[in-house]
Parts: C-alpha cells; sequence; structure tokens
C-alpha cells in the first residue's frame, strides 16, 4: 500500500552536487537556467552549438555556486552526434538528475500557404526531433538509475495557435503531446515529467525568427513589458525542487501584459 506522505516544509527537492542537463544553455532562458541552477549548487552540464558561449560562462557559474560545469559542443537534430554525447559523458556526469531540453527556435513568421520550407524543416528537427533524441538518449539511464526529472520548454504556443505561426505552434503542441505521454509512460518510476509554457519573452528568439533583423525583432517587444528569461528559469528551478513525491505538471506563464497567445496589452 502506498504511504501518506505528511509535509513538513522540509521536503523540497535538494538540488546540490545534483547533475543537471541543460540544452541550448548558450543564450536566453537556458543560460538562465544555468545560473539559476549554479546557485542551487548542482553541477552543471550545458551544450549549445556555440561552444565558446558556454566556456565564456564558466567562471560566472562557478562564482554563482555551481558545483561544477562541464560544456559540450552539440547540435540536437544530430541524433548520432545526441548519442555519441551522452554515452561518452565522463563517469561523473553519467548520472544526470535533471534534464532541461530547453534547445529550440522559431523560424520566419509566414502564412502557411506562403511558407519557408527550410524554416519549417529547422523548427521541426529541432523543437521536436532534438527534444525526442535527447529525451531518448537520457531518460533510459534516469529509468535504470531510478531517479531523475525532465522539464520541457513548451510555450502558449502549444495552447493556442496565432496567425502566421502554424509550424512553430504545432512544434510546441508537439511538445505538449510529447511531455504528457513521457509522464504516462513513467508512471510507476519516481521520474517527474514537467513543461514549463511562458508567453512572451525578451531573448534572442525573435532575432532568430527574423533572421537577424534587430528591428523587427525589437518591434515584437515594443509597448508592453515581456517576461526576462528569469522568471521562466526561476519556474524551472522551482518545479525541480519541489518535493520527490510532487509532479509539476505544466506551468503556464505570461507577463502581466498578455493573456495568451493572441491577446496582449499594448501602449
Ligand atoms: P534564444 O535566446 O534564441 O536561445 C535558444 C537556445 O537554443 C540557444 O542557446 C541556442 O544555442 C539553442 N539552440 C537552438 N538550436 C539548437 C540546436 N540545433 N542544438 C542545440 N542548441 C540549439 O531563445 P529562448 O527564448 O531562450 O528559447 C529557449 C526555449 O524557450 C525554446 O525552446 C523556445 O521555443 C522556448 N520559448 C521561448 C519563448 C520566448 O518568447 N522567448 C516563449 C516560449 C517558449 P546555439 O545557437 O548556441 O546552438
Amino acid at each position: 500500500m502506498a504511504s501518506r506522505v505528511t509535509y513538513d516544509g522540509s521536503m523540497k527537492t535538494e538540488l546540490k552536487n545534483a547533475v543537471v542537463f541543460v540544452t541550448g544553455a548558450s543564450a536566453g532562458i537556458g543560460e538562465a537556467c544555468a545560473f539559476a541552477f549554479a546557485r542551487e549548487g548542482a553541477r552543471l552540464l550545458l551544450a549549445a552549438r556555440r561552444l565558446e558561449r558556454l566556456e565564456a560562462t564558466r567562471g560566472k557559474l562557478m562564482e554563482s555556486g555551481a558545483a561544477a560545469v562541464h560544456a559540450i559542443k552539440l547540435d540536437v537534430r544530430d541524433n548520432a552526434a545526441v548519442e555519441a554525447a551522452v554515452a561518452g559523458l565522463p563517469q561523473e556526469w553519467r548520472a544526470i538528475d535533471v534534464l532541461v531540453n530547453n534547445a529550440g527556435l522559431s523560424r520566419g513568421l509566414d502564412k502557411l500557404y506562403e511558407g519557408s520550407l527550410p524554416d519549417w524543416e529547422e523548427m521541426i528537427d529541432t523543437n521536436v526531433k532534438g527534444l525526442l533524441y535527447v529525451t531518448r538518449a537520457v531518460v533510459s539511464g534516469m529509468v535504470e538509475r531510478g531517479r531523475g526529472h525532465v522539464i520541457n520548454l513548451g510555450s502558449t504556443a502549444g495552447e493556442l495557435t496565432y496567425p502566421k505561426g502554424a509550424v512553430y505552434c504545432a512544434t510546441k503542441h508537439a511538445e505538449r503531446a510529447i511531455n504528457d505521454g513521457l509522464r504516462q509512460d513513467l508512471l510507476g518510476t519516481p521520474i517527474r515529467v514537467t513543461s514549463i509554457d511562458p508567453g512572451m519573452v525578451e531573448t534572442d528568439f525573435s532575432k532568430v525568427r527574423f533572421h537577424g533583423d534587430q528591428e523587427r525583432a525589437a518591434k515584437v517587444y515594443q509597448g508592453l513589458t515581456p517576461l526576462v528569461a528569469e522568471d521562466v528559469a526561476d519556474a524551472v528551478v522551482w518545479a525541480a525542487t519541489r518535493p520527490a513525491h510532487v509532479n509539476i505538471a505544466r506551468v503556464l506563464i505570461t507577463s502581466i501584459d498578455q493573456a495568451n497567445s493572441l491577446l496582449f496589452n499594448r501602449s
């Protein structure tokens, strides 16, 4: 028979020395997560294509409290590289406790019938296939070890589709289905699965979406207060530090100037 938990307020999951793997840690939300987990004293396993950016933050992460930092150059779209990276980790980095599936992007803002196929491929390959590859490579080890937490970056775009964003929204709807499916498949294990679903966050996201067009990107955030990456990292760490018997399924988080992916308060 399952035992009843008596909550005493001290049951927070401790992340000191826990191995936390963050994909897409070279910028934005992923970088903010690295700092937030550093403050918890975690060991940070950081991945992105821009290894030099990961290396550049190493010192500051250690100053912020990280127990150790290990950076790897990784393109999550390349399954062979993902498998090799996870299998080839030094012994002391293999037992991943928390996986933050954050690497992702939007490309373009076009009517579906006018959309760019390379943009579609990049979003689907990164946000859906990349997330699956990393999950497949890491979660089997979590099951063997009988511990772990997978935290996926979803979006308000995974809840409500907006015009000219059908493909990006489709990738985040897929993330939602994968998040829910994984939680069902892990039922009966102690492994937790969470989706953190932010609305608009001011990062390089729009610059990437508009292929480097800074001016167009800046307009996205004009006349409103968006979330900042640290707001999202705060929710990620909150989910990770709940008591071991508590699974936060989804956190939908927007700034005060956003109601959903269609409705904004702009001055
Ligand atoms: P960002 O500042 O552009 O950062 C994206 C990160 O993903 C970068 O570190 C980038 O690193 C990494 N990345 C992209 N493609 C990759 C690949 N193929 N392999 C490995 N890493 C890759 O954007 P962000 O706003 O922080 O976005 C992070 C996540 O939050 C994404 O999943 C995004 O969909 C989600 N999200 C963002 C918002 C928003 O408004 N900003 C809202 C909801 C959800 P490299 O380029 O160095 O590889």
